[in-house]
């Protein structure tokens, strides 16, 4: 191969290269938009407004699996290995971004769960228990994307459904002024009127156990 025929393969190169590059790029802005603009539509009124402004593109990194691991196992050095590779996408608090496996096929619901966990209330987490908070961001991102892939990563099922049979009970409003405003008030009146004086704590506490199915016995037949 002579000097010529070598450079420009490099050039050629660099061209798939940066043309990959702008590719993802686009790709990310397309789903960052989208995913934005629907969570805005979906739960605007229910977000205070100076939060509508935040630019999700600007706020998430896509990483392919090996470096999102070992972004994540430095952020998290007590996590084994098998919790790491369940893990998808996460919102780092410290610098309020969002990193997501780009390996995953389902870009487009991790990335809405992702950045509705940018519009969390801070209080939220206190209000509702980690457990809790993580069915209500996967309740939204389903009313927000209907799409199940059979044979991909599923994200909080037990967490969800038992969400899906507290929305059932009170309505979805009390679920949004818990997770965006941080005011678990009318959730926790509504429950416990429904199902008995401190069933709503009794959720959360069973909730953060793990105990999903006495969750669900206490949202059937009440305490
Ligand atoms: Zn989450």
């Amino acid at each position: 191969m002579n000097r010529i025929e070598l450079d420009e393969l490099k050039e050629t190169a660099g061209i798939k290269e940066a043309e990959q590059q702008s590719e993802e790029k686009e790709i990310k802005r397309i789903l960052c938009e989208d995913a934005n603009k629907e969570i805005l539509r979906q739960y605007g009124d229910s977000i205070p407004v100076e939060r509508h402004n935040i630019k999700l593109s600007e706020r998430a990194e896509y990483q392919n699996k090996d470096d999102f691991e070992e972004e994540y196992f430095e952020k998290n050095p007590d996590a084994s290995k098998e919790d790491i590779e369940q893990v998808i996408g996460y919102k780092d608090p410290k610098n309020e971004k969002i990193y997501i496996n780009k390996e995953v096929r389902d870009q487009y619901e991790i990335t809405v769960h992702e950045g509705l966990h940018m519009y969390e209330d801070k209080k939220a987490r206190l209000v509702l228990g980690d457990r809790l908070c993580e069915g209500i961001t996967q309740y939204f991102t389903k009313e927000i994307d209907k799409i199940e892939f059979k044979d991909d990563a599923k994200c909080y099922i037990e967490e969800k459904r038992v969400v899906d049979m507290i929305a059932a009970r009170v309505g979805d409003k009390p679920l949004r002024e818990a997770y965006f405003k941080g005011d678990a008030s009318s959730l926790r009146r509504g429950l416990d009127w429904q199902l008995g004086d401190g069933a709503f704590d009794e959720i959360r506490k069973n909730m953060d156990r793990g105990d999903h199915s006495r969750v669900r016995d206490i949202l059937k037949y009440g305490l």
